[in-house]
């Protein structure tokens, strides 16, 4: 299922660095301007650190500017209800509100479209049919991943998170060819397909993937690429500033960026912008567009920009794959778990004093536990662990997979809310 070389969504795909960055200084100039006369936040902030919104400006003039991350967000947004000040275009110009765990409410104004080339340059073309099982449910992904999809021509299924067997026979009865969804949730389809009889590689028809939400181990994409004869192809993505940020060719060597956005790679606690090649968190500021104030968001994700030219003639620079998790935000399964959210759930538990939830990896698979102490040993452990799992479910969108009773004084007074114990190799 190898991509031709030299199959581009549009010429931009190429276009010498010197005129891409003579564009995105452009934008960026033009896109701080408009935050500037429109975004109360924004106008705040550039006057806070005396930043004028010139046509001068550059990509390193944003390191004045402070990063703003999911929590500042979120506050942003209770002090200023509903979008925290970053509301940039008439409210009537809004085609969707999208609600992410927080809660963090983002909009998107009509007539914007990020991921056509990501799912371009991962194969899907007219005559595909792909299955997009990223919810449709309040999260920008379904919708947006779907009119990406549309764009290279595919036919899509409308899937939705849920029913493994339900997907099977989908698979099976439409001879779906093309699979969008997380990594972990496209192998535990394949054990069940095996687990009911069937061989995947000959009875079904998937011949290309596509991943985001969580990072594809090599050990999986091994897997999938070698045991099942698939394409793999996965895109980075962040809600909050709009979407999709890059995505990988088929040198599957980094992820290239869109000129879309302002991707910085910095120093998590200065800010200040980090050389190609050094790791740092990844800040995203969107100028494609003037609906959004938001400028310098901290992503909390780990990477290196990559400024070597790539073997698929894409000339736009790269980010590795991610690398780790800066600050308390911690993605299970596809969902960011912030620390502050985890906390006010389990302060509404009177009998639990304290608490801490450890990711870990099992099987290829994201798990999440949640170890808990109680005030009052008489407590009904197993009601009171169902209330949590499913308060946890509702609230931060991740099921735990088990709660566990320790005894008094084991979670250290000084503990991390969520301790992230997964590694990626
Ligand atoms: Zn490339």
């Amino acid at each position: 299922m190898a991509i031709e070389q030299g199959q581009y969504f549009d010429d931009s795909e190429v276009a010498p660095q010197h005129v891409r960055q003579e564009y995105q200084r452009r934008k960026l100039a033009e896109a701080l301007k408009y935050a500037y006369l429109h975004s109360s936040s924004a106008r705040n902030l550039m006057d806070f650190v005396g930043l004028e919104p010139s046509p001068n400006i550059t990509v390193e003039d944003l390191e004045r500017l402070p990063i703003i991350r999911k929590t500042d967000l979120i506050e942003m947004q209770k002090a200023n209800p509903p979008f925290g000040g970053l509301l940039a275009i008439p409210q009537d110009e809004i085609e969707r509100i999208f609600v992410s765990p927080g809660p963090i409410y983002e909009y998107q104004p009509s007539g914007i479209q990020w991921f056509a080339r990501s799912f371009y340059a991962a194969g899907f073309r007219k005559g595909d049919i792909v299955v997009n099982t990223f919810t449709y449910h309040m999260s920008p992904a379904g919708l947006l991943f779907h009119e990406g999809l549309r764009q290279c021509g595919a036919t899509v299924v409308v899937m939705g998170t849920g029913n493994t067997d339900a997907l099977l026979q989908t698979l099976l009865d439409l001879r779906v060819n093309g699979f969008l969804g997380t990594p972990t949730f496209l192998m535990s389809v394949i054990k069940r397909a095996e687990e009911m009889g069937y061989n995947f590689s000959r009875d079904f028809a998937l011949k290309k993937t596509w991943f985001t939400g969580e990072m594809l181990p090599p050990s999986l994409r091994k897997a999938f690429e070698e045991n099942y004869h698939l394409s793999t192809s996965q895109a980075y993505a962040v809600t909050e500033p709009g979407g999709a940020i890059a995505y990988e060719c088929q040198e599957k060597s980094g992820l290239h960026l869109l000129d879309d956005y302002i991707v910085e790679i910095v120093d998590a606690h200065t800010g200040r912008q980090m050389n190609p090649g050094e790791v740092g968190e990844i800040v995203v500021t969107p100028i494609h567009n003037r609906s959004w104030g938001l400028i310098r968001f901290g992503t909390g994700d780990m990477s290196t920009l990559i400024t070597e030219p790539c073997g698929c003639g894409r000339t736009s620079y790269r980010i590795s794959g991610i690398v780790g998790r800066a600050g308390d935000a911690v993605k299970v399964r596809g969902m960011f778990i912030v620390a502050k959210q985890a906390e006010q759930v389990m302060s509404g538990f009177k009998e639990v004093s304290r608490f801490q939830i450890i990711v870990d990896r099992e099987d290829d698979r994201d798990d999440m536990r949640v170890k808990v102490e109680l005030k009052n040993d008489a407590t009904d452990r197993n009601q009171l662990a169902n209330e949590i799992s499913e308060k946890i479910q509702n609230i931060c969108r991740v099921r735990p997979d088990s709660i566990e009773f320790v005894e008094p004084g084991t979670i250290p007074e000084r503990r991390k809310t969520i301790e992230d114990l997964r590694k990626w190799e």
